[in-house]
């Protein structure tokens, strides 16, 4: 089946400058000066690979329009807010890791307003669902601060837009980065309008979150759901992941709208990750949130793109996700997925099922 699909982009993205870091340590006289692993390359690889693949002629374009300060303020500080905005002519650092240009604040708030758009489309109907190739990214971003190379929490202001303006009882979100969505969880801990499921891994980033055993708290206790994997996850542990909890959990909870916050730093070669999910891994998984999309929302489903910093292998990534999105298969093939698919381990491994039998616990609490 064909859908449309939104695709929001704006060059300015790519003009986030993260500066000289090597990887994520800044340089000094002991380090030496090199790129920030938070850099273009992999998300513009991905819009190259779309337009190369005729992909992107199938796909419908959402300009994005700047969030305004108001749109921020719903789920940051006004602390916050200041601090990016009164670096915005010289340039500054959210944390120690998380250099930022100048001009960083207003191409932030192009990012916001990107995944604000794709919703608009989603909810006015113009688009089925899409994919917002949105940067800097927004997941590690908490209430009174960045972190972990975001700004401010993308997803979740898209999902307070989502409810102030469209009137959202239910808003599911769906991390797969490889990464803790503690930026999500942080923001509607006390909240059961919005469910907050993160697959990532154990104690990756930040350090020492994402416990199974963090749900929420008052009102909200039940609707955070942390499924941590060990290192050395493959395609079966998340699709058992999927299988048992997160796919349970939606159809528990019956969203009106799923976004998913997505990271592709699971893969099997990212430099910040070590797990071993490739593309055919991307694909299904999209297939069966698509599935219980359909089932309880109509398939209101919208992505936006976080982590994922190997650039020669998130492309293929993204384009199985947005083929599967859309309903359009392009004539590429993923030239890593014989590699990705032998590793060994692919399979689900006895101490990774009980990780996810930990978090299948969890499962009653939803209603
Ligand atoms: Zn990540």
């Amino acid at each position: 089946m064909k859908n449309r699909t939104g695709l929001v982009w704006h060059e300015l993205y790519m003009w986030h400058n993260t500066g000289n870091h090597a990887g994520i340590m800044p340089a000094g006289l002991n380090v030496e000066p090199y790129r920030h692993v938070e850099n273009p390359d992999s998300k513009r690889r991905i819009k190259n690979l779309l337009d190369v693949s005729g992909l992107s002629k199938e796909l419908t374009f959402i300009d994005p329009v700047s969030a305004t300060k108001e749109q921020v303020l719903r789920v940051h500080t006004d602390n916050h807010v200041y601090n990016i905005e009164s670096a915005n002519e010289t340039g500054g650092h959210a944390d120690p890791f998380s250099p930022f240009g100048v001009g960083s604040y207003d191409i932030a708030l192009l990012s916001a307003g990107g995944v604000i758009q794709l919703v608009d489309a989603v909810m006015n109907g113009d688009v089925d669902n899409g994919y917002a190739l949105v940067r800097p990214p927004g997941h590690h971003a908490v209430p009174d601060s960045g972190m972990g190379f975001c700004l401010f929490c993308n997803a979740a202001i898209a999902a307070r837009h989502a409810q102030d303006k469209h009137g959202l009882k239910r808003i599911a979100f769906v991390d797969w980065d490889v990464h803790h969505g503690n930026g999500a969880e942080a923001i509607f801990w006390n909240d059961p309008s919005v469910l907050t499921i993160s697959v990532h891994q154990d104690r990756c980033f930040p350090p020492d979150t994402g416990h199974v055993t963090d749900n929420g708290e008052g009102e909200g206790e039940g609707y955070n759901i942390n499924i941590p994997l060990p290192a050395g996850s493959g395609f079966g542990a998340y699709e058992a992941t999927f299988d048992r909890v997160v796919i349970p959990a939606l159809e528990a909870y019956k969203p009106e709208m799923i976004i998913v916050p997505s990271g592709f730093d699971a893969g099997a070669y990212d430099p910040l990750g070590r797990q071993m999910m490739h593309s055919d891994g991307y694909r299904a998984l999209t297939a069966k949130l698509m599935a219980v999309a359909d089932k309880v929302c109509d398939g209101r489903i919208i992505m936006c793109h976080e982590g994922g910093y190997e650039p020669t292998t998130v492309p293929y990534f993204a384009l199985a996700v947005i083929e599967q999105l859309s309903g359009h298969k392009t004539d590429i093939t993923d030239p890593f997925m014989e590699m990705h698919g032998g590793l060994a381990g692919q399979e689900l491994q006895d101490h990774q099922d009980e990780y996810i039998q930990r978090a299948e616990a969890l499962l009653k609490k939803i209603s």
